[in-house]
């Protein structure tokens, strides 16, 4: 089946076609830098990990780019604040998120533009929308006009017989009701500090929406393949940067807009100004894995809420527990004699996993299949029916789909310290000290490492 997307643009789902054969170019809107990014947040990015690692498992070559808004009105709100500069509030903020990024096991992006880098091409795109009468300017800030531009609203499905002519909008961000003339450029007024550029427009900073329209297509070209967001974003976000950008170049902006769902709480959204949130590190803190976290952001299909509880990341745990230790016993086993019923299985959960996948990102319908797999696996085993070289199939199955799902625990050069103390542990049950034995083992699951007694000897593992 071919790869299909729901296009908020159309409303529809619609076959992806690239622009460039077995090529994809996308652009995921990235953090606002003003304060540590929460699970909500990483819903969102985690969405875009599924799409991309999709992508490239159906043979793409992906070209991500992701911002990092370092300067807006929150970034610029903050940091005041806390009495320092735009830059030392940012640094710290963008150093956090790709830890937690790298954490989360969300594969890099090709690019990570931050705005303040990219002032000059916001200011040519602002002056090629004054040459287009696009823009105009009061008092040194910058608009744009949109009864200029007819397919303005297209994306967020506007109606707009009753704007009213000449009405403007300074911030950044704004709701559907106060659809107007959006800034693309803030003349300094004094309330910016030192955080300002004197530029051929003349001393201020940008919009937010101009930073996107400039960054996309200085890395992916005028017309792309895929531009994702969380739905907030459609509206004004998105709306603008297609004004922008198509009001510049004259060509089509972006062909599929994908945009994911919230993270709610108590059937609210998460987010800094409800106070509901939690950082990742709030929630390692509870003693749960980052793998527990990773599980149950991706798990719910993207245009879907997820309603985030603590339940859901112990649900989450378990289901990691059985798939970490399917490949482990798989790994283990030394296969049978007799077989033959493993590739039809094998077939099965491939078609499964793929053709929910290629449907709008089915990710339910695939960890299904995985799970189906699993099970049906685990009973060849038991039965003496999967021979040595079907187990070898099996496990590449496996890591195939784990190319896109990134739930296997990472082989890791087992540390000296942990070494030692498991030995130390065996030479104690040797000696008949079980007391020994079993503190070591306690102090090691402290630690999260789960030592699993086997004929074949000790295997440890870390607790998920
Ligand atoms: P911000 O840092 O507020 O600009 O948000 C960065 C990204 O996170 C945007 O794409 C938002 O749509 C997304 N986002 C913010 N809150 C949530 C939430 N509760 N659930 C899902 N995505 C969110
Ligand atoms: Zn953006």
């Amino acid at each position: 089946m071919a790869l299909r997307f729901k296009n908020s643009l159309t409303r529809v789902k619609e076959e992806f076609k690239s622009i460039e054969p077995g090529k994809v170019r996308m652009y995921t809107c990235g953090p606002t830098v003003y304060d540590f990014a929460h699970i909500g947040n990483f819903r969102t990015y985690m969405f875009e990990d599924l799409l991309r690692r999709y992508l490239k498992y159906k043979g793409y070559q992906v070209t991500q780019v992701m911002n990092l808004t370092d300067v807006d009105d929150k970034t610029i709100r903050d940091s005041q604040a806390a009495g320092i500069t735009l830059k030392e509030h940012t640094d710290p903020l963008k150093k956090a998120f790709f830890e937690d990024l790298d954490a989360l096991g969300i594969e890099r992006a090709e690019y990570y533009p931050a705005a303040t880098d990219h002032i000059p091409e916001m200011v040519a795109i602002i002056k090629k929308l004054l040459d287009n009468g696009l823009a105009y300017e009061i008092d040194g800030h910058y608009y744009f006009r949109i009864s200029a531009f007819p397919a303005y609203g297209k994306l967020a499905n506007l109606d707009l017989t009753g704007l009213k002519a000449g009405a403007r909008v300074a911030a950044d961000e704004y709701e559907k009701d106060s659809v107007s003339d959006f800034a693309l450029w803030k003349a300094w007024d004094g309330a910016d500090g030192d955080v300002y550029w004197e530029t051929d427009l003349g001393k201020g900073r940008p919009g937010w929406h101009i930073e996107c329209s400039a960054m996309s297509m200085k890395y992916l070209g005028n017309h792309f393949d895929i531009h994702c967001g969380g739905v907030d974003n459609m509206f004004p976000h998105h709306e603008n940067e297609i004004a922008q950008s198509e009001g510049a170049t004259g060509e089509k902006f972006v062909d599929y807009w994908l945009h994911s769902e919230w993270l709610i709480v108590e059937s609210r959204k998460m987010s800094k100004s409800l106070g509901n949130y939690y950082t990742l590190r709030d929630v390692l803190d509870k003693g749960y894995s980052v793998a527990a976290v990773r599980y149950l952001l991706l798990a719910t299909h993207y245009r879907q809420q997820l309603n985030f509880t603590f339940d859901g990341l112990k649900a989450a745990r378990a289901a990691l527990e059985r798939y970490n230790d399917f490949i482990a016993n798989l790994t283990d086993y030394t296969g049978s004699e007799s077989g033959g019923k493993a590739q039809q299985i094998i077939e099965k959960a491939t078609d499964g996993f793929e053709g929910s996948l290629d449907d709008d990102l089915n990710i339910s319908g695939a960890l299904g299949a995985v799970f189906d797999f699993i099970r049906d696996i685990n009973r060849l085993k038991a039965g003496e029916q999967l021979t040595s070289a079907e187990r070898d199939e099996a496990l590449k199955t496996i890591r195939s789909f784990d190319s896109v799902l990134n739930f296997a625990q990472k082989t890791e050069t087992i540390d000296s310290r942990i070494e030692a103390l498991i030995q130390q542990r065996q030479d104690a049950r040797k000696a008949k000290d079980f007391a020994l034995a079993d503190k070591i083992r306690a102090d090691l699951l402290a630690e999260g490492i789960v030592l699993e007694d086997s004929p074949q000897g000790v295997r440890w593992k870390r607790k998920v």
